[in-house]
């Protein structure tokens, strides 16, 4: 990537620095990227992405991706391609692709070595003996009457339990650390359990499984992992990963360093969550435009390099927050703003005839087309020719018959641009039988072509327009927050009691330029004057909003 990587300094570069600097490990940087296939990425694992890829990147070292798949039930092969072609997409392409499954034989013979060295034992309690023996803070555990059995017994019991022969959930291997210890991970930690559930890769040969706290450190130390990024909620965990090191004699020890999840206002990102949404119905799948995985992210529109660019912005603190959305939002606009094509789309049509539009010599409408430049942003971008005739559309709050004060758009008797066309001036409204206005009637001053009044005078609005002959149905899909409430669930602990019932509206026979009949799956467009839109990935002439045009993350700066 020809961007720059390097995230605003913080203190994993610290580490990393004062690592490399020591000369540690000849220097070498590796990082692993490990989400569990249970789901498809979110934006709070862009950031994570965007940490991991970005801290080897920039200290010329690599990061593999490892999918962790201790626990067969919930994962399954599609998300595994998910995850592959959504970090792709993110922009970041793995050193190498690898599985904690892979590393089942291995975690198994460390497990043996540790209870031949006394310290795993098999416990026969069930998982509420377990937990009760576990204590409490400030409140010392239990032995459980199997801590002492010999080597020699649990070496037998465990490997009965790999061939199979006990029930699920009957017994566990525990690592012997101590029971009274003041960080709750280090009381004897369950190292495996039984449970025959077929996995998405090893089938059904495994009837035991590893937790993540025994796969973790062990599959970061089999792949030579130097730097173990992961979120907050695994700084407890810390030591018992040193501890499994410890003592499995691992040399140039992987070590943990944890950061801060990615929240976001009026956004969701625990997985469990994102998939009952999906499953309820609420949204129409994971790439749901109103989701925030990066499948949804992508469909709605929002530019990769926008997304790097803000979780680099958010960068590694250790302090969890949920950031602004329209923060995000921002990035995206920003990122549009130089690079998306501009279009003209009529939303809510209206018809706007021009009487004194002039006919050919057999009796038809003169068509004119006129150059209109694609990107301000980017001259290179070159021109289109829009087509235009006296029979247009334009937006139905673009017209008001008896205009409110401030109102300076269409109304009769008043002049506006049409955009690099002509001005015109409307003269009358034709109305239904209920009095509705159906099209309005104007005359246009054929001396204002490009839309340049010819002795200077002062028109107070441009609008846009299509020509209606020319025109292109299309569906538009306008979004709005998935939820209401900027922490969702945080006041009842549900988030669905702040789902905004009203986050789609889907848009039926929007009249857009023929132009839009090209636009590529994904591609994304400004609408003139309504915002950026995103060509469905799938239906064609299908846009999605992927935001509005207003920066309101700039109002909510100043606010403060
Ligand atoms: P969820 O709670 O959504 O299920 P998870 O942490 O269980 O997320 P994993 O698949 O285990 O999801 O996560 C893979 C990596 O992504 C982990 O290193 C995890 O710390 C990181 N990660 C997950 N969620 C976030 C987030 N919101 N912000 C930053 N990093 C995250
Ligand atoms: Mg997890």
């Amino acid at each position: 990537m020809t961007e720059p990587s390097a995230m605003p300094s913080n203190f994993i570069y610290d580490a990393v620095s004062a690592d490399v600097a020591a000369g540690k490990r000849g220097g070498r940087i590796q990082t692993r990227f490990p989400p569990e296939p249970n789901g498809y990425l979110h934006i709070g694992h862009a950031k994570a992405i965007v940490v991991d890829f970005g801290v080897a990147a920039d200290f010329g070292g690599i990061c593999i991706l490892r999918l962790d798949d201790t626990n067969p039930e919930t994962e399954d092969t599609s998300f595994v391609e998910g995850i592959v072609s959504d970090i792709e997409w993110l922009g970041y392409e793995p050193a190498d692709v690898r599985y904690a499954s892979d590393y089942f034989e291995q975690l198994y013979t460390w497990a043996e070595w540790l209870i031949g060295k006394g310290l795993a034992y098999v416990d026969d309690q069930d998982g509420d003996a377990i937990s009760a023996g576990r204590g409490g803070y400030g409140k010392p555990g239990v032995d459980s009457p199997y801590r002492d059995r010999s080597p020699e017994e649990n070496l037998a019991l465990f490997r009965r339990m790999r061939a199979g022969e006990f029930p699920d959930g009957s017994r566990v291997l525990r690592a012997k650390i101590d029971m009274n210890h003041e960080n709750m991970q280090l009381r004897d930690p369950i190292m495996y359990r039984i449970r025959r559930a077929h996995h998405h890769r090893t089938g059904s040969s495994w009837p035991i499984y590893p937790t993540y706290d025994w796969a973790h450190g062990q599959s970061d130390a089999i792949e030579g992992t130097t730097h173990s990024l992961c979120t907050l909620e695994f700084e407890s965990h810390r030591p018992l990963y040193d501890w499994f090191l410890d003592h499995l004699d691992v040399e140039d020890q992987p070590r943990q360093y944890e950061f801060a999840r990615l929240e976001l206002t009026h956004t969701i990102t625990s997985k469990r969550r994102l998939a009952s949404l999906v499953m309820d119905g609420v949204v129409d799948g994971w790439d749901d435009p109103r989701m925030p995985t990066l499948r949804g992210l992508r469909r709605r529109g929002y530019p990769p390099a926008a997304l790097r660019a803000f979780c680099r912005e958010v960068g590694t603190t250790r302090t969890n927050s949920r950031k602004a959305i329209e923060e995000l939002e921002s990035y995206v606009r920003r990122d549009l703003n130089a690079n998306a094509q501009r279009r003209m789309a009529v939303l809510r049509p209206l018809k706007l005839r021009l009487t004194n539009w002039p006919v050919d010599d057999d009796g038809a409408p003169v068509v004119e087309y006129f150059d209109i430049t694609n990107n301000p942003e980017r001259s290179d971008d070159g021109t289109r020719a829009v087509p235009f005739t006296g029979e247009l559309w334009i937006e139905q709050d673009d017209f008001r018959e008896v205009p409110p004060p401030k109102y300076f758009r269409l109304s009769p008797g008043r002049e506006v641009r049409l955009r690099g066309a002509f001005l015109v001036t409307a003269t009358d409204v034709v109305k239904d039988a209920d009095g509705n206005v159906v099209e309005v009637l104007a005359t246009y001053d054929p001396a204002s072509r490009g839309g340049n009044a010819p002795d200077g005078r002062k028109v107070k609005s441009t609008m846009h327009w299509v020509s209606a002959p020319h025109a292109e149905d299309a569906t538009v899909a306008l979004y709005d927050r998935l939820f209401t409430a900027q922490a969702p669930g945080e006041a009842t602990g549900e988030p669905l009691d702040d789902l905004n019932p009203n986050s789609r509206e889907l848009l039926t026979g929007c009249k857009v330029e023929p132009a839009l009949r090209d636009a590529t799956p994904g591609e994304v467009v400004q609408f003139e004057r309504l915002g950026y839109f995103a060509a469905d990935l799938d239906t064609p002439m299908l846009f999605h909003r992927t935001v509005g045009l207003r920066d309101e993350w700039a109002a909510i700066q100043k606010r403060s």
